[in-house]
């Protein structure tokens, strides 16, 4: 997903990064990304197909920020719901004078589109218009309000018939190429050389989304047009080159050697075919839905995408990316004149198809018997295999779609049952001890009929009935006996703040609505009802009141769940050696393909190979560039966003207040510094912030405290910090306790943070073992699917202390730390207990402390007595002397070794120890190398989902990272050619305008009010003033050539100096040894 996320951490702000991790769509972020809960996201998550994720340098912060939106978190009415509202618009459109609205249907009858409803949300204070355009039956919904960050999308119905992945590879391919912009990829010029605040494009199981967002109105609309001829005249449905490089192609690079598979789409498949929770989810969709389009994977069977052929690609482009069958979202303060004119440019071009009809869903018709499924998920030969069975309930709960009440309803049903680690059904599954952490992901009601999913994985054979029958009985009692009044009320208050806050991190608002009025436009229903959530949530809390919860959710449990005989029962087996036998099995089918072929068809292929690598390393021609549309540098403000900031003491603890708009909500950070702490106690911190939140206190049982901070707050959360900082050796290290809250609740927000922190025990023992299965479970599957985060963060720690630190709570060493503190917890739990107490009192004193608030100048000046009352009840122990943990990592190449057809392939060094100091053109420049050399060699010739590289301006490490890759020493090679291509580069004005233009779309990123106030308190702790972050933006303004050329030298000591790390499978390791011995240190890890 978002590789814009990665550029951006390269800007002084270490927060600017996107609160939206990697396949994660507006409508389930709050389960995948916002919620520090692992509760495995199913197959049917749309796949974020051009970008990547994150890599770890920044994703423990960034996790740990998501995690802190949401502790409480309301995992699913949250994700319902929360995208429902936009709170950053405050006054309605200005535009609703009969007169003007008059003005408007003329212009838009004749512009050739027909008005087939408007409303005013009140939701989301918007005025929203339906039209049809008339000559193709185009569906428009313009939404008009005040919000500055505009919103375009249009999404098509693509239901597949089989597992070829041609939605996705279709995805991938209409932004490689258009009629009016003939280039090889104009998304990536866009990526480059714009203010986007939102770029990038999802395949579902039944439709294709391709959302664009920006505050600047120009760059709006240059955006819009981009897209709009791409999906409607793509170059790729003439290009079999496009087909072959995004979908697959064999490839053969000599007559004599063997013949393999390449393809971004294939690779990326591959690496969501390893990871057993997307095998899962999968299997449990399509066992679901054996009769509709449900049944297959729109991303593509890697085992399937070969039997693909061009023609179906064409066909399918043909029939489903047609207006008739599209539907169009335009959101924000621009003019809606404006949009109708740009699209009736497009639309006016096609008459009206047969697409609606040939692309309805048709629903799946219920069982009259459960069916049991059981797969087998390649697994490493580490660990107890007997302990790492999966098993999984799943109900498709209607055969028809809900009403939007009903639906509301089971969402709450769900936060009730799963939302917190308080609740019912989570915490009596993972207090069995049966199994490691929950999979299966609740309530799911993104497509056309509901599903209801739960099970645990890290089980035992003997174990598995158990599951079941514990999952049924617990159903079945609270069926039976209802839910706590004191739960009920915590999720109705978590719902209700989400709604409130409406706080969609750095995801755009109008996008979130977007994806949310399109679940159910898309199944031609009603696209304002899924806005409107007012009236349905105040008739159910009434509903609540006059009926008693009991009488609400019983009767849905029954009758969706107990009594509904569609049911399938996953169970998922370990197999050793199922990775090699995968393997094995592509290697003959392939050596079947060569073995069919003559010579000549062998050197043609080899031809061919050539051919299409040559193409692909072809710059585009500059006017092609050119007619890509972007702003001049007079466009760009001159001047970085300012965060009012205002610094001062309380009680003698430095207080930093933010006064923004808020709409009511105040949110505060309390952090404290950990540079006292010991090292070796640092690989438990992770576990003591848990312990904070859920482990309980004298008075309150961990459930009772979890409840309160649900109905008294909008969530607290607690988690580690660390960062380098510039040209000091001892790192900034401090543990975040982050909470939010109603103005009016300022006070409990403030004494249930200090209750958090000074009163909750460690005394737990079965809980805690709980925390440690479940981290144990999340490193793996992190291990698996962000490979790429685990190399950056083991080359960190061979590379600087905090990088260490860093990895000692988030990488290999604190796997290896966990695994071997599984059977410590039995042994020695005194001992952990008392370290975890330690590490209380050497972190909470007032003297390494600092308070920030953000909120609107009076919530603040109110609050100053709560925070002064907080303050005052910390313990002011003499600050005892800073620990130096002079620690690193020995400096030797490493290669983890996991059972996984894709590699994740890194190499990092400082480039300050070779004297490079930093100017802001580093950042345009490793923009660059990302969006070029590397996109170029190791994404479309190398074959992998992505390459990038990353600048630590902190620390001065510069990072080169693969995904999802194919090669490992080839992709080293590229990373070791950046500083040739950089001093062999020739680039006109245009290009670097674009290029500068880009980054600082990337410093600017947009921000809602929480994140602001969080951004500029790291750079207070981190040093980074006012005068250097205008310093940097003009330094980035005027970058020039000759700052390519010389960047270049500084770089090379990445290749002469640099430390390698992998992620990567046996065969792929041993492959490379052989070619380059001892070149690794090899450890395995699974
Ligand atoms: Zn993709």
């Amino acid at each position: 997903m978002e590789r814009a996320a990665l550029l951006r951490s390269l800007t002084c702000s270490p927060l600017a990064c996107n609160a939206f991790l990697f396949r994660s769509s507006a409508l389930r972020f709050s389960r995948t990304s916002l919620s520090p809960l692992s509760r495995s996201s199913s197959s049917f998550a749309p796949k974020c197909h051009r970008l990547i994720p994150h890599p770890t340098g920044r994703t423990l912060l960034r996790r740990s920020l998501l995690a802190a939106t949401s502790s409480a978190s309301c995992l699913n009415l949250r994700k319902r719901l929360s995208s429902l509202s936009t709170r950053a618009v405050a006054t309605p459109p200005t535009h609703t004078s009969q007169e003007f609205v008059g003005a408007r249907d003329e212009v838009a009858e004749k512009l050739g589109f027909e008005k087939v409803s408007e409303e005013f949300v009140g939701e989301c204070k918007s005025r929203a218009v339906l039209y049809k355009h008339e000559k193709t039956g185009a569906e428009v919904m313009s939404v008009s309000n005040s919000d500055e960050n505009k919103v375009f999308g249009v999404v098509f119905r693509t239901p597949p018939k089989d597992s070829t992945g041609i939605p996705h590879i279709l995805e991938h391919s209409v932004l490689c190429g258009s009629r009016k912009y003939p280039l090889k990829e104009p998304f990536v010029e866009l990526l480059k050389g714009s203010l986007h605040t939102f770029l990038n494009a999802f395949t579902y199981p039944d439709r294709t989304c391709y959302p664009v967002a920006s505050t600047n109105t120009k760059d709006f609309y240059n955006l819009v047009d981009v897209y709009l001829d791409a999906v409607f005249f793509p170059k790729c449905v003439e290009d079999f080159h496009t087909f072959q490089q995004e979908g697959w192609h064999y490839e053969l690079n000599n007559p004599s050697e063997d013949i393999s598979y390449k393809g971004v789409v294939f690779n990326e498949m591959k690496g969501v075919y390893s990871q057993p929770d997307n095998i899962l989810g999968r299997t449990a969709q399509q066992a679901l839905f054996p009769d509709n389009t449900y049944g297959v994977d729109s991303g593509g069977d890697p085992q399937v995408i070969p039997k693909l052929t061009f023609e179906q690609f064409k066909e399918f482009h043909r029939k489903y990316y047609h207006p008739s069958n599209a539907r169009i979202w335009f959101y924000g303060d621009d003019d809606p004149n404006e949009r109708l004119r740009i699209l009736s440019e497009y639309l006016d071009m096609f008459d009206a198809s047969s697409a609606p009809n040939e692309s309805k869903i048709e629903p799946q018709k219920l069982f009259s018997d459960p069916v049991r499924i059981v797969e087998k998920y390649p697994a490493g030969e580490g660990g107890d295999l007997k302990k790492k069975n999966m098993v999984c309930l799943n109900w498709l709960l209607s055969d028809k779609p809900l009403d939007l009440e009903t639906e509301l309803t089971l969402g709450f049903l769900d936060h009730l049952m799963l939302g917190t680690p308080a609740s019912p059904l989570r915490k009596i599954l993972l207090e069995s001890g049966l199994g490691e952490a929950i999979v299966g992901g609740g309530v799911e009601d993104e497509l056309l009929q509901p599903q209801f999913s739960i099970g645990l994985k890290g089980v035992s054979e003997p174990d598995i009935e158990k599951v079941e029958e514990l999952i049924m009985s617990t159903l079945a009692k609270l069926a039976e006996e209802g839910f706590d009044a004191d739960a009920v009320e915590a999720s109705m208050n978590t719902i209700e703040f989400s709604l409130r806050e409406n706080n969609t991190g750095s995801f755009p608002r109008g996008l979130s609505l977007m994806l949310r009025s399109i679940g159910k436009w898309i199944y031609d229903m009603d696209p304002f009802a899924p806005l409107k959530y007012e009236k349905p949530l105040m008739a159910l809390k009434a509903r609540i009141a006059e009926e008693g919860s009991k009488a609400v959710f019983s009767p849905l449990l029954e009758k969706f769940i107990l009594k509904n005989p569609h049911r399938v029962t996953i169970e998922m087996q370990p197999d050793p050696d199922k990775a090699s036998r995968d393997e094995e099995a592509e290697k003959e089918i392939l050596e079947n393909v060569k073995a069919s072929m003559t010579e000549e068809d062998l050197a043609e292929l080899a031809r061919a190979t050539q051919e299409l690598r040559l193409k692909q390393e072809t710059p585009d021609p500059p006017e092609a560039l050119r007619s890509v549309p972007s702003l001049s540098l007079q466009d760009i403000p001159k001047e970085p966003i300012r965060i009012p900031t205002e610094v001062g003491d309380i009680n003698g603890v430095k207080v930093l207040q933010h006064d923004l708009f808020t709409n009511d909500v105040l949110y505060t950070e309390v952090v404290f510094n950990m540079g006292t702490l010991k090292q070796e106690l640092l690989p438990l911190v992770p576990l003591f912030c848990q312990s904070l939140l859920e482990m309980g206190t004298e008075d309150l049982t961990f459930v009772q405290l979890n409840q309160l901070i649900g109905r008294k707050t909008g969530g607290i959360s607690v988690y580690p910090f660390t960062s380098s900082v510039r040209g000091r050796e001892d790192p900034c290290s401090y543990m975040v306790v982050r909470g939010k809250a109603m103005a009016e609740r300022a006070e409990d927000l403030f004494s249930l943070v200090n209750r958090v922190l000074q009163e909750v025990q460690f005394t737990d023992r079965q809980r805690f073992k709980q925390f440690v299965s479940q981290s144990k479970a999340r490193m793996e599957n992190r291990l698996r699917g962000s490979g790429h985060g685990i190399v950056a963060a083991r080359m960190g720690a061979k590379l600087n202390v905090a990088g260490w630190i860093s990895e000692q709570m988030g990488g290999i060493s604190y796997l290896e730390f966990l695994q071997s503190l599984e059977e410590k917890v039995d042994q020695d739990w005194a001992g952990i207990s008392s370290s975890l107490e330690e590490i209380r009192k050497s972190l909470l004193s007032r003297n390494g402390c600092l308070v920030n608030l953000t909120a609107d100048g009076k919530i603040l000046t109110n609050s100053e007595k709560f925070v002064s009352r907080f303050i005052d009840s910390l313990p002011s122990s003499s600050l005892v002397e800073t620990t130096n943990w002079n620690a690193r990592l020995h400096s030797s190449n490493e290669a983890i070794v996991i059972p996984t057809q894709v590699n994740y392939v890194g190499k990092a060094a400082n480039i300050y120890e070779t004297g490079y100091q930093l100017d802001g053109s580093a950042h345009v420049i490793s923009n660059y190398i990302s969006n070029t050399w590397l996109w170029d060699r190791v994404r479309v010739s190398g074959g992998a989902y992505g390459g990038f590289c990353n600048f630590d301006t902190h620390s001065g490490v510069f990072s080169f990272l693969s995904y999802r890759d194919p090669n490992l020493l080839k992709t080293l090679d590229v990373y070791d050619g950046t500083g040739d291509f950089l001093r062999g580069l020739e680039m006109d004005d245009d290009t670097l305008t674009k290029a500068i233009i880009g980054t600082i779309g990337d410093v600017d990123s947009y921000q809602l009010p929480d994140a602001k106030g969080y951004s500029s308190m790291l750079r207070y702790l981190l040093g980074i003033t006012e005068e250097e972050r205008q310093r940097r933006r003009e330094e980035i303004l005027s970058t020039r050539m000759q700052d390519f050329r010389e960047f270049a030298d500084a770089i090379e000591s990445v290749k002469n100096k640099g430390v390698v790390a992998a992620v990567a499978s046996l065969d792929d390791v041993e492959a490379a040894l052989k070619e380059c011995s001892n070149f690794f240190q090899i450890k395995k890890a699974l």
